[in-house]
């Protein structure tokens, strides 16, 4: 009889994506539900990125590029990483890929072996876990809380370090909890990588741009790190890119070797109308893509005002990403309309069926006491699904 690979069963489905499936069926059946689940930027891809995908079409780049990436992207690419991040890059250390996802993916499958371990500090994004599994690995987990902003000091990250240990992986700024390493915080964390040279970081900086109370640092800017670090990055986040699917990696040579070689065998490379117009994205002042960072500031403001009022609500300060994760362990344990709440997840189902709001639950995300939710949707939306929410549990 035909049966899954133990590699499948070892996964889970992205829960970012179950939600949202979820939030879908019910609307089809006609109920209105706001969906405050996958992290995708509501804003259209702009003007000018749009023109250079149709230019791209009109000049027939339909054919294969090079597995890593045009050569005029990976130039874009290293020109970004110099103008925004003081770093340097060659053409030769980018891996342009679907999606950051992929990038990650490519680097943990260059490193890892089977049993080696992979320190995440929690929370993480859903994925990194099921990835490290994917690739035979093992997560060690790092835990944090709100009293701390959900961030590690480099004392905790240092005793999780064994001599399995190959990778630390981790997004500043952080889905799902919006916080950033500062300067400060990462140049301690980077001392201490130094002292394990078998140690890759994989710095995934996706939310790079959405940050609004603080200055972006890429831990590859301490030159003790930089021949140990991956940067990931990518257009989804930035540039309200999410479906057209391209990041990358800037590596160390041989790592971005390993990369091209996963690469190659595995999906040749990204799409490549979209890698033509990702370089007029990158080329661009970022201060013209500034409004979709203003506005998701505002609506951080709005929602925190508002998601404060809740009943049994921990609410955290988000710096920076499109994420709440609130603690509402408050709610744990509890019985709500007849359904137990054993744990996040239950809650964010409870909320779905009872306030009709879809969020995401924090077990994923290595934290059972807090959920997320995107505020990558319009005002009046998030006004309403605060109003809810709220009005849903007032009476517990
Ligand atoms: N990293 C983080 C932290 C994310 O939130 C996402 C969201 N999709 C990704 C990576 C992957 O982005 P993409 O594959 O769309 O570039
Ligand atoms: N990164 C987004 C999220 O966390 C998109 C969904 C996904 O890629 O998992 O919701």
């Amino acid at each position: 009889m035909q049966k899954y690979s133990d590699r499948v069963n070892r996964l889970s489905f992205s829960q970012t994506f179950v939600m949202s499936n979820k939030v879908r069926e019910m609307k089809a059946r006609g109920i209105d539900v706001i969906s405050l689940t996958l992290g995708e930027p509501d804003f259209d891809v702009p003007h000018n990125i749009k023109e250079a995908a149709f230019e791209a079409i009109n000049n027939n780049f339909s054919h294969y590029s090079p597995v890593p990436g045009f050569l005029d992207l990976r130039e874009a690419i290293c020109g970004k990483l110099k103008r925004d991040n003081s770093l340097e890059y060659l053409p030769s250390q980018i891996c342009v890929s679907n999606g950051a996802k992929q990038a990650i993916l490519n680097v943990l499958a260059a490193v890892i072996n089977d049993g080696d371990e992979v320190i995440l500090p929690a929370p993480f994004w859903v994925s990194y876990d099921e990835m490290v599994k994917m690739m035979g690995g093992t997560s060690v987990f790092i835990e944090t809380s709100i009293e701390t902003d959900f961030k590690m000091t480099a004392e905790q990250f240092e005793n999780a370090i064994t001599p399995k240990t190959k990778v630390l992986l981790y997004s500043s700024p952080c889905n799902p909890s919006g916080s950033f390493y500062t300067h400060e915080e990462l140049e301690q964390i980077a001392n201490v990588v130094a002292k394990y040279p078998q140690i890759t970081i994989i710095s995934d900086e996706i939310y790079e741009y959405i940050n609004y109370d603080g200055k972006h640092t890429s831990i590859a800017e301490f030159p003790q790190v930089y021949e140990q670090t991956a940067v990931i990055n990518g257009m989804s986040k930035a540039f309200a890119m999410t479906g057209w699917r391209i990041g990358y990696s800037a590596c160390p040579e041989w790592l971005a070797k390993g990369c091209e070689k996963i690469q190659g065998q595995m999906t040749s490379g990204a799409n490549t109308m979209a890698q033509k117009a990702s370089v007029t994205a990158l080329k661009t002042d970022p201060a013209e893509y500034r409004y979709m960072i203003d506005e998701f500031r505002k609506r951080r403001d709005l929602v925190y005002g508002l998601m404060k009022e809740i009943p049994g609500f921990r609410v955290n300060y988000p710096e920076a990403a499109f994420y709440f994760f609130p603690d509402i362990s408050f709610y744990i344990g509890k019985t709500l309309n007849g359904t137990i709440i054993n744990d996040a997840d239950d809650f964010a189902m409870f909320l779905l069926d009872h306030a009709h709001v879809g969020a995401v639950g924090g077990v994923s995300f290595g934290n059972p006491n807090c959920i997320r939710f995107s505020y990558a949707a319009s005002e009046k939306d998030l006004k309403e699904a605060m109003r809810r929410i709220r009005e849903c549990l007032e009476k517990y």
